[in-house]
C-alpha cells in the first residue's frame, strides 16, 4: 500500500520534469511564431513599398486579421505555466508590433495615395489613417520615398530590434523558470526515489522477519507434532499459542485415549470374572513362546465336579469358587509364569524355563492347591484340582496343549484329585487326600 502510493508520487515527479521541459518547448514554439508573424508583416509591407502591387497589402491585412498568429501566440502561452513577469516580455513585443503597425499602415497608405488608389476599396484601417498635411503636399514619387524611408528606417529597424529583444529576454526568462521547474522536480524525485529506497529494505527485512517467524512459529513445531504423533507421544509444548491450545488439545485427548487403550486391552486379555488373563491372551502367549527355544511346562487344571458345586450351591458360590482358584494360582506360581482361565472351569498356566527335573517344584505347588481347596476357611466349599501336566524342551510346540490335555484326561480318568505328567501317567499319578 505505502510502496503503491510512493511509486505513484514519484511517477508523478517524473511527469512534472518531463512536463516542464514540454512546457519550454511549447513556449519557444510561441515565441517563435510572434517573431515570425511580426516579420511577415514587416516583408509583406516593404514589398508593398517597393513594388505597390494590392496582394501585398492583401496578405498583411490577412495575417492582421485572419490569421492572427501574434495574438493567437500570445492565447495559447495563457494556457502554459509561465511567470507574469516572463508573460510581460512578450506583452511588450507585441505592443511594439503594434505600434509598428500603425505606421506600417501609414507607410501603406502613402503608397496607395501615390498611385492613385481608390482609397474606399482598400482595407478599412487604411482608410481611416490620415496622412499629414505636409505628406498630403507630397508628390507620388515623394510619398513612396517617404513610405520606404519609414520601413526601412533606422527607428523602424530599432523597433524590430525591441521586439526581437523582448522575445529573446522572453525566452531566456522561460529558461530560467524551466530550469527552476525542472531542479524543483528532479529534487522531488530524488526524495521521492530515496524513501521508496528506504521502504523497498524495509519492506525486505519485514518479509524476513516474517518468514522466520513462520518458520520459528509454524513449520518448527508442526515438524516437531508430526513426529510426536508418528512416535505416539504427547505434544511438546511450543511455537504460537494457536499451536500451543493444539498440543494442550491433542494431549488432553491423548490421555484419555491412552487410559482406554489400556482400559481396552486389559479387558480384552483379562478374563472378567477372575481378573486374570483369558483364553485369547493365553493363545497369544502361546503364539509367542512358539517361536522361542527354552523349555517350558504347561499345566491344564479342571475343577472336580463343578457342575455339583453349581447345583447344590449355586451359581454364585460357583462363582466364587472360580475366583478362588485364580487368586490361588496367581500366588502359588511365580510373577513370570501365565495363568489364565482358559475355559469355564478350566484353566491353564505356562511355565517358562521349567525342566522335567524340576517337577518337584510342581508337584508340591499342585498338593498345596489341593490341599488349601479341600480345607477352605472362607466358607465356601470344599473342592479339589485335576492338574494334566506336559514339558517341551523347545518353546510351546504344536502337540504340547495336547499332551497335557491327554495328562488331564488321565487324572480324571483315574479317581481326580491330582496331577499327572505326560509319559509319566503309569508311574507318576499321584492321588493324594481325596476329599
Ligand atoms: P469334571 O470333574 O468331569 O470336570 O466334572 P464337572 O462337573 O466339573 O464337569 P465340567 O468340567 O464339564 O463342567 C464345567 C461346569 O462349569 C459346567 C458349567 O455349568 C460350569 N460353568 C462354566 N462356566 C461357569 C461360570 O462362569 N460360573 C459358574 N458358576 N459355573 C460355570
Ligand atoms: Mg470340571
Amino acid at each position: 500500500m505505502f510502496l503503491t502510493t510512493a511509486t505513484i508520487r514519484a511517477f508523478r515527479k517524473y511527469e512534472a520534469l518531463i512536463s516542464a521541459t514540454d512546457n519550454y518547448i511549447d513556449c519557444q514554439k510561441n515565441a517563435v511564431l510572434l517573431t515570425d508573424s511580426s516579420d511577415y508583416l514587416t516583408e509583406q509591407v516593404r514589398l508593398y513599398t517597393i513594388n505597390a502591387q494590392p496582394q501585398y497589402m492583401e496578405a498583411y491585412f490577412t495575417e492582421v486579421n485572419t490569421t492572427r498568429r501574434r495574438e493567437q501566440a500570445l492565447e495559447q502561452l495563457k494556457e502554459y505555466k509561465v511567470s507574469e513577469q516572463t508573460y510581460h516580455f512578450l506583452e511588450i513585443a507585441l505592443e511594439h508590433s503594434n505600434e509598428l503597425m500603425e505606421q506600417e499602415i501609414y507607410a501603406m497608405k502613402l503608397i496607395a495615395t501615390a498611385q492613385g488608389e481608390n482609397i474606399s476599396t482598400l482595407p478599412q484601417a487604411v482608410q481611416y489613417t490620415i496622412l499629414s498635411e505636409a505628406d498630403q503636399a507630397l508628390s507620388p514619387e515623394e510619398m513612396t520615398q517617404k513610405a520606404q524611408q519609414i520601413v526601412f528606417g533606422a527607428d523602424y529597424q530599432s523597433a524590430k530590434a525591441s521586439i526581437q529583444d523582448n522575445t529573446d529576454y522572453f525566452l531566456t526568462s522561460i529558461i530560467d523558470d524551466t530550469k527552476q521547474e525542472q531542479q524543483t522536480s528532479a529534487l522531488s524525485l530524488k526524495n521521492m526515489m530515496t524513501r521508496q529506497q528506504i521502504l523497498i529494505s524495509i519492506l525486505f527485512v519485514e518479509n524476513v522477519f516474517t518468514f522466520l517467524m513462520i518458520i520459528w512459529l509454524i513449520i518448527r513445531p508442526l515438524k516437531i507434532y508430526v513426529n510426536n504423533i508418528k512416535e505416539e507421544k504427547m505434544m511438546e509444548i511450543t511455537g504460537s499459542y494457536e499451536f500451543q491450545y493444539l498440543a494442550l488439545t491433542y494431549n488432553d485427548i491423548y490421555e484419555v485415549n491412552a487410559a482406554n487403550e489400556v482400559l481396552l486391552r486389559h479387558q480384552a486379555e483379562h478374563d472378567p470374572l477372575t481378573g486374570i488373563m483369558n483364553r485369547g491372551a493365553f493363545e497369544q502367549i502361546r503364539q509367542i513362546l512358539k517361536v522361542k527355544s527354552n523349555p517350558l511346562a504347561l499345566l491344564i487344571i479342571d475343577v472336580d465336579k463343578f457342575k455339583l458345586i453349581n447345583d447344590g450351591h449355586g451359581h454364585e458360590v460357583g462363582d466364587a469358587i472360580l475366583k478362588k482358584v485364580a487368586k490361588l494360582l496367581v500366588e502359588t506360581f511365580r510373577s513370570t509364569d501365565y495363568p489364565a482361565r482358559i475355559g469355564g472351569d478350566e484353566f491353564a498356566v505356562i511355565i517358562p524355563d521349567m525342566t522335567p527335573d524340576m517337577k518337584s517344584i510342581l508337584s508340591n505347588k499342585i498338593n498345596f492347591l489341593n490341599e488349601t481347596l479341600q480345607h477352605p476357611k472362607d466358607g465356601l466349599p470344599q473342592i479339589s484340582l485335576s492338574v494334566g501336566a506336559a514339558f517341551s524342551e523347545n518353546g510351546f510346540t504344536d502337540d504340547l496343549y495336547n499332551k497335557a490335555d491327554t495328562a488331564l484326561y488321565y487324572v480324571k480318568e483315574h479317581g481326580r484329585c491330582g496331577y499327572s505328567i505326560y509319559g509319566e501317567q503309569e508311574k507318576s499319578a499321584e492321588k493324594p487326600n481325596t476329599p
